[in-house]
């Protein structure tokens, strides 16, 4: 069965013996994972790589959780922590008192995202809160305006935008939804835009595009346009799969929320600060966002922290109905952490300094075009991304209808012989997923795709030994 193919598969840290069934109720892990196999340990990185316990060096790919983006040992970014912490350690920002590090860094975002004038920026500790905050702001703002019944959410099947009840009811992906009683009732999803996946015999990716938004307007015509408050999506889905948009999506997905009054929500945690190899995702697609969500690169995950760029259509409401509303009665202790914004200022001097856009420009053709010279390995059906984010996905017949049987584990395999060979991969089912750190030399991505290519040929082994059994 698929445990058992996964426990075969999963070398997970073989040598921290004695961690096996551990104190933690770990995030995204099954039970008996935790309970059957020893975990991998980190305990330090250095650039793109991190080291186990054991010392052993591996080629972090995933940039932690698609965020370190400047890497494992910034000293910029340490001493910008220490500075601030030998300062002022904490102090919150509610009742209209605040710090001078939230300050700036709300200023320092307003005035770099240009797709779209934005006006304020509230502060979060992760993707997830800001993405809850997103909701209650979007809320308010109707009810600021007297449309109490346009209140619905619509986002995208394979959608992530976190994991807290309502961004996880945002997010389109079963497992988030299943065994904790979600999606919440005012959250829809509409279709994914794979068009490997999902175009229908001879369609293009405009046709496709097409299809997409009038199934976008079909169900906001069905729902009634004055209950849908906003819609949500990522510029390209990460968590999902690593799926960037089809050609004209994003234009005509936009023509229909606009169309009937409905915000656009950017959920930029991942593509934000130049992964896409532009500042934002929303300068990619020409999104012109009511709200946008940013999280991990934001800091370079060096500190916990999340924002929502909130336009000024929005906050005007928000401003100009406070009499009638009282005060914006939403925040965190740690909104705006002195600690966290004094890191994520200096993450974004550096961004700036060393012209990380132009950069990841320059870099990323060899990551692209190094793994994609792969795509005709019989057992991968699709190899797809942009800038430094990517997936493989494996398939049968190079097709999206015929998935190899789940309990050959072929992801799986496939992840651990990166990591039995020094190479850390994101693996979900059979798609294979990396967004290296923007700092990633030519010599590491040369060991990535050589690494790459070592555990495809002994995936591709496994499957025919599969087959033929
Ligand atoms: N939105 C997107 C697009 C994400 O990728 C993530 C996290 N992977 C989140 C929101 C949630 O962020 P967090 O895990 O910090 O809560």
């Amino acid at each position: 069965n698929s445990t058992q193919a996964c426990l075969e598969n999963d070398i997970s840290g073989t040598d921290n013996k004695g961690f096996k069934g551990h104190d933690m109720l770990a995030p995204f892990t099954a039970g008996w994972q935790s309970t059957d196999v020893d975990p991998l340990i980190i305990e330090k990185s250095e650039g793109s790589h991190v080291y186990d316990m054991q010392g052993r060096k591996y080629i972090d790919t995933l940039a932690g959780l698609w965020c370190t983006a400047l890497g494992g040992n910034e000293p910029r970014l340490v001493d910008a922590a220490t500075k601030q912490l030998n300062t002022l350690p904490f102090y919150h920002s509610f009742w209209n008192r605040t710090t001078k590090p939230s300050l700036d860094l709300a200023k320092e975002l307003l005035d770099m995202f240009t797709a779209k004038k934005m006006a304020k920026a509230f502060f979060t500790n992760s993707g997830s809160e800001a993405n809850d905050t997103q909701v209650k702001l979007v809320w308010y703002y109707n009810n600021a305006l007297g449309r109490p019944n346009k209140k619905k959410f619509i986002a995208r099947a394979k959608a992530y935008h976190g994991s807290t009840l309502i961004s996880a009811s945002l997010t389109g992906l079963p497992a988030l939804h299943q065994n904790f009683d979600l999606p919440a009732p005012f959250v829809l999803h509409t279709d994914c835009p794979h068009y490997w996946r999902y175009h229908l015999p001879g369609e293009t990716e405009e046709e496709f595009s097409t299809r997409l938004a009038k199934n976008l307007e079909d169900l906001i015509l069905k729902e009634g346009p004055e209950t849908i408050a906003a819609f949500i999506a990522e510029p390209v889905m990460g968590a999902g799969g690593v799926i960037p948009p089809p050609a004209t999506y994003f234009d005509k997905i936009q023509a229909v929320v606009k169309k009937y009054d409905i915000l656009f929500i950017a959920d930029e945690v991942i593509c934000a600060f130049g992964r896409l190899g532009t500042m934002f995702g929303s300068d990619m697609y020409n999104i012109k966002p009511d709200l946008v969500t940013l999280a991990k690169a934001l800091s370079s995950a060096y500190m916990p922290i999340g924002a929502v760029l909130v336009s000024p259509e929005v906050s005007d409401v928000i401003h100009s109905q406070s009499n009638k509303l009282g005060s914006f009665s939403h925040g965190f202790t740690y909104s705006g952490h002195p600690v966290a914004c004094a890191v994520a200022l200096e993450a974004i001097k550096i961004y700036k300094e060393r012209n990380m856009v132009e950069r990841v420009n320059r870099i990323s053709p060899k990551f692209q075009e190094g793994l994609k010279a792969f795509s005709d390995s019989p057992i991968i059906g699709e190899i797809r991304g942009l800038g430094l984010i990517l997936a493989t996905e494996f398939a049968n017949n190079k097709s999206p209808n015929d998935p190899f049987p789940p309990e050959w584990g072929v992801g799986a395999y496939f992840g651990a012989q990166c990591q039995k060979n020094g190479m850390l991969v994101r693996v979900a089912g059979d798609t294979i997923m990396m967004s290296p750190p923007f700092v990633v030399t030519p010599e590491e991505l040369d060991e990535l795709i050589r690494i790459y290519g070592k555990a495809l040929r002994e995936t591709e082994k496994r499957v025919e030994e599969l087959k033929s059994q």
